[in-house]
């Protein structure tokens, strides 16, 4: 673990695009507010500018190297890998001793061989995929190229991980698909679908076989509370600090939850120095261990304090769902 103060994961949402169309993406099939929301802006902005990373990087690596901490960039989206010259781009800041990358990305292009061709697998933190079956069974009419990919870069020294999200159109097949990758030496990592299909609310709707499937053969991701205990209003949290997103548009906010500005990549921001006390009422945020130095000390909040961090939240939804639209 990097002392927190001199390392930032800086968790970057490059773009909303993808070449696959996943059903239960929520990126490319946004829900209906989400959808008004966009036409909306549209209409009231519709000269908002757009930057694009490649031109502006030099002004980007710059303002990094300013915080003097080291930072891995983790890029997510929709589809990294489609994104305009993003090989370059990784190329780029890997050349800096400073920067590391990490990428989710689908793996559906060769883009990633143009990525491992001048980033050496110590530079890459790592590789997030995942079997995205029907999609890749639709678009390709097979999934044997894919594990494939995933194998050589295994062997090419590259960390990753493969996941398969158990949705429930997905139960009656993922003990196959399961034991058709392990047989070809590929290990997924079942997932639990936290969402909503159908109207139900997921993993809690889980049906008695399902849950039971996940308890026998992957107990960790048997809990059907899709988040745990949450509640870290009032905690010294380290985001904003060790941990920040970056939106589409370049602004730097603290987490997905508290999207307080700390400015943007494309004109300038300051990370803070030291971890700051968390402001929501819920956190939805993954990997707690790195968000906190003290998971012992939890501070006395008032049911008042509660309230108020509640209609904050849900301001700061709002804003999110305005900015990410
Ligand atoms: S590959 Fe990922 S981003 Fe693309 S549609 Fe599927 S879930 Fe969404
Ligand atoms: S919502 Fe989570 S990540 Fe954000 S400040 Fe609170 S504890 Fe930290």
């Amino acid at each position: 673990m990097h002392p927190s103060s001199e390392y930032c994961y800086a968790n970057w949402f490059l773009a909303e695009k993808c070449n696959f169309r996943c059903f239960y993406c929520s990126v490319v099939n946004p829900q209906r507010p989400k959808r008004l929301i966009r036409k909306i802006k549209s209409v009231v902005s519709p000269s908002r500018r757009r930057y694009s990373l490649y031109d502006e990087l030099d002004g980007v690596i710059e303002r990094f190297l300013r915080t003097g901490r080291k930072i891995t960039f983790g890029f997510t989206g929709g589809e990294p890998l489609i994104y305009p010259h993003f090989a370059e781009i990784c190329k780029r800041l890997t050349s800096f001793d400073e920067f590391s990358i990490s990428i989710d990305s689908n793996l559906s292009t060769d883009a990633i061989f143009r990525i491992t061709e001048s980033v050496f697998p110590e530079k890459v933190e790592y590789i997030f995929s995942a079997l995205h079956v029907l999609e890749r069974e639709r678009v390709f009419g097979e999934i044997d190229s894919f594990i494939e990919r995933v194998l050589w870069l295994k062997n090419e020294g590259y960390r990753i991980d493969v996941n398969y999200v158990m949705h429930p159109i997905l139960f009656d097949r993922i003990e196959r698909d399961y034991r058709y990758c392990l047989d070809k030496g590929l290990k997924l990592s079942i997932k639990k679908f936290k969402g909503v299909y159908q109207g139900k609310k997921y993993p809690a709707s889980y049906t008695a076989e399902m849950k039971d499937y996940l308890r026998e053969n992957f107990p960790s991701e048997s809990s059907c509370d899709p988040f745990g205990s949450r509640n870290f209003l009032g905690r010294n949290c380290n985001s904003g600090m060790s941990i920040v997103n970056i939106w589409e548009s370049g602004d730097i906010t603290r987490c997905i939850a508290d999207t307080t500005s700390l400015g943007n990549v494309y004109s300038g921001f300051d990370l803070n120095e030291t971890a700051q006390p968390c402001i929501m009422a819920n956190c939805p945020c993954f990997d707690p261990i790195r968000l906190f130095d003290d998971m012992d000390h939890a501070p006395e909040i008032g049911p008042l304090s509660v309230r108020i961090a509640r209609i904050r939240q849900a301001f700061h939804v709002l804003k999110r769902v305005w900015q990410q639209s």
